[in-house]
């Protein structure tokens, strides 16, 4: 017995922190660090690159509330597809009825399962089909297996990863960032919850081999692990112009933890995942979901979730979500 999930549980406030991230980011979606250091965001704007009202969230959301929707309903990857074609060709979880950005990777998979390939079968695998894709999205699937053995999640993470991003670095960003929020749902400080994932993770691809080394050693950075002659020292520490902020899933995953671990508040991290430019609302909406989860949807500030959109629709689905996993639990 426990009390419902009220509108202030993790799920809402890492559904709606990613959101709000990714619409903080989309009118200088593309624009460079150097145009941001001379007019930083700082507030929710409107039109800029994709020319949408305020509070306009992109496909990284999108696809994110896909995922949701589809694990209120149980674990089944052929539903999480058929929910991503939904999107691509009839706008579900859309903000405003269209859809405006995709990125290559992820439509191209979709055209795949659309022709009947099998989720696991449908994305990419080369090294090339690295972009932040599978990352942007993965979040929900905290929930799912938060309370499952790491063998466990790591399964569900490179299932859920592979239906546009099969790639190991894709899965392996995936399952380092869901450790560490899953870290932070627990209730656990930042810098405390990071260093635990840098452990449970370490631990994990010693003890399995499951990812070859040379792919861990692409994580050195935010691993610390020791293999390699790596120059080693914690990522807080390093240089705003050491962080990229491209499209490529371990620039994205680096920002959103150097994010995390160097700022202080909901508003600040988010802020500076933006301007740092290029991929903006993707590295707002990863970073936004950690920040979520690490402060509480009562840091998000209330003018920007005011004008967010579909705000309700979120809360609804994070309220649906909680209780389906309290329902998995209970029956588990
Ligand atoms: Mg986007």
């Amino acid at each position: 017995m426990s009390a419902l999930p009220s509108h202030t549980s993790p799920q809402s406030a890492a559904l709606l922190g990613l959101a709000v991230g990714d619409a903080l980011g989309v009118p200088v979606e593309f624009q460079s660090r150097a145009a941001r250091r001379l007019d930083p965001v700082v507030h929710m704007r409107a039109f800029g690159t994709h020319n949408q009202p305020a509070g306009t969230w992109s496909d990284d959301a999108s696809l994110t509330f896909c995922l949701a929707e589809s694990l209120c309903r149980g674990y089944n990857l052929e539903d999480i597809a058929q929910r991503f074609i939904w999107w691509y060709d009839q706008a579900y979880w859309t903000p405003h009825g269209h859809v405006f950005d995709v990125g290559v990777a992820t439509a191209e998979a979709i055209r795949r399962l659309r022709e009947g390939t099998s989720p696991q079968a449908a994305g990419g695998t080369t090294e090339y089909d690295n972009g932040n894709g599978s990352l942007m999205r993965i979040l929900p699937l905290l929930f799912a297996v938060q309370h499952l053995p790491v063998e466990e999640r790591f399964k569900r993470v490179r299932e859920v990863s592979s239906i546009t991003h099969a790639h190991a670095r894709s899965v392996l960003a995936c399952f380092i960032y869901l450790e560490t929020a899953r870290e932070l749902a627990a209730g656990r400080a930042k810098h405390e919850a990071y260093a635990h994932m840098q452990q449970t993770v370490n631990t994990f691809l010693s003890a399995t081999g499951i990812v070859s080394e040379a792919e861990r050693n692409r994580f050195h950075r935010i691993l610390e692990n020791p293999y390699g002659a790596y120059d080693i020292r914690p990522l807080s520490t390093y240089q705003r112009a050491e962080i990229s902020s491209s499209g490529y899933v371990l620039h994205t995953l680096e920002a959103a933890l150097w994010c995390l671990l160097r700022y202080e508040s909901y508003a600040e991290t988010v802020l500076a995942a933006v301007n740092l430019g290029d991929d903006t609302d993707t590295t707002g909406a990863v970073t936004g979901g950690l920040a979520g989860l690490c402060y509480g949807l009562a840091d998000v500030p209330a003018d920007w979730l005011s004008v967010l959109a579909r705000r309700a629709d979120i809360e609804d689905l994070a309220y649906r979500l909680a209780t389906a996993q309290q329902a998995d639990a209970s029956c588990g």
